[in-house]
């Protein structure tokens, strides 16, 4: 058909929940005053999740998944953006009740989109995607929080992944002595390469533990959640802070409230989805000076459209290292 492109949709009737490979129409899009020619996508842990329907996170049916896109404006209603400008998406539910990146074309709401920021390609702003602006967001919070390297070690947990391997190339490129926590020890050469200084196995912070144990970090990143979370913020310094962003382990949060009232821990909650626009510009900012361009190039590799399934399986399974950025157009 004249005019059609290629997109993922998912469906969900009597014949169950299926994701399938179809070519669509600029009708089959939603509302929205600003239409973007997407060339670039990723996948996230979220996207895994639409794909494969293994949690409820596509609320809306039929639905285009794909969190985050990067691409050219084609056509626009809005004054503030206009054919052929570079912008990228990333959350506002794109994926989840709005279709999303998994398209040759979005159609999206203008209030949703940042202008592809100076110095940044949009390959690489997808390598970055909703993994890297929550790991920059979740930096921030430490930093907001007053935790600077001087107060002693941080801690990065699910490492190998998606927020791990952008946080941990951030915090070593801040001057932070960084702890990795990864279950794939064998990753131990990439999270140096990335400024790891010491890598810890997972497996010490993923079954019950006490309230209050050793001293270990002064801060933290966490995408992991559960009885990780609970034990990362029972070994946390008196008056550190941990930034909870992920539920990699589960959704869970078996703690005591001794790190709080007995050592003065903060947790700190990091959402990316609705992260205000003034926000994300800033996070785009800090992105694009304080994440080593090469390190980046390094921790990601490119896929095509067709390997955007097999990759979602992959995500969720604990296989996939660092970022992957899919080529959409
Ligand atoms: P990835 O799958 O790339 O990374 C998650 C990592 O967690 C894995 O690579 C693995 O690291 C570790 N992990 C996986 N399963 C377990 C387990 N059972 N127990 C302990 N560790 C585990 O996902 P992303 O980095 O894209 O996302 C990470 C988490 O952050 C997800 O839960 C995601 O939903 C959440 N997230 C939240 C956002 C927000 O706005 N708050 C935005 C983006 C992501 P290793 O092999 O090194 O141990």
């Amino acid at each position: 058909m004249a005019g059609d492109f290629r997109a993922l949709v998912v469906t969900k009737d009597e014949a169950g929940y299926r994701c399938e490979d179809k070519r669509i129409t600029d009708a089959d899009l939603m509302d929205g005053e600003v239409t973007v020619r997407v060339s670039h996508s990723t996948v996230n842990f979220k996207d895994g999740l639409a794909i494969t329907g293994k949690s409820p996170v596509v609320r809306k049916f039929p639905l285009i998944p794909g969190i985050d896109f990067a691409g050219v404006v084609e056509t626009s209603t809005d004054a503030r953006y206009k054919p052929g400008d570079a912008v990228i998406l990333t959350g506002w539910g794109v994926g989840e009740t709005h279709s999303g990146g998994y398209a040759e074309k979005a159609r999206v709401k203008a209030d949703w989109l940042v202008p592809l920021p100076k110095g940044l390609t949009a390959a690489r702003a997808m390598a970055v995607g909703t993994a890297g602006f929550t790991a920059m967001q979740s930096v921030m919070a430490l930093e907001a929080h007053g935790m600077t390297p001087a107060d002693g070690p941080v801690l990065v947990t699910g490492a190998s992944g998606g927020v791990g391997s952008v946080a941990v190339s951030i915090l070593a490129r801040l001057g932070w002595h960084v702890i990795a926590s990864t279950g794939r020890t064998s990753e131990a050469e990439y999270l140096t390469h990335l400024g790891a200084k010491e890598i810890i196995d997972r497996a010490e912070l993923s079954a019950p533990g006490r309230p209050l144990g050793k001293e270990r970090w002064a801060a933290g990143i966490d995408s992991v959640g559960s009885l990780t979370l609970a034990n990362v913020l029972s070994m946390t310094r008196e008056n550190g802070a941990i930034a909870a962003c992920g539920l990699a382990q589960g959704m869970d949060l078996p703690t005591t409230v001794a790190p709080f009232i007995l050592r003065g821990v903060a947790l700190l909650g990091v959402n990316s989805v609705t992260a205000p626009y003034a926000k994300r510009v800033a996070i785009w900012n800090r992105i694009t000076s304080d994440l080593d361009m090469t390190l980046l190039d390094g921790l990601s590799h490119t896929i095509g459209f067709d390997e955007i399934m097999p990759t979602a399986r992959a995500i969720l399974e604990g296989k996939v290292r660092g970022r992957t950025i899919v080529a959409i157009g």
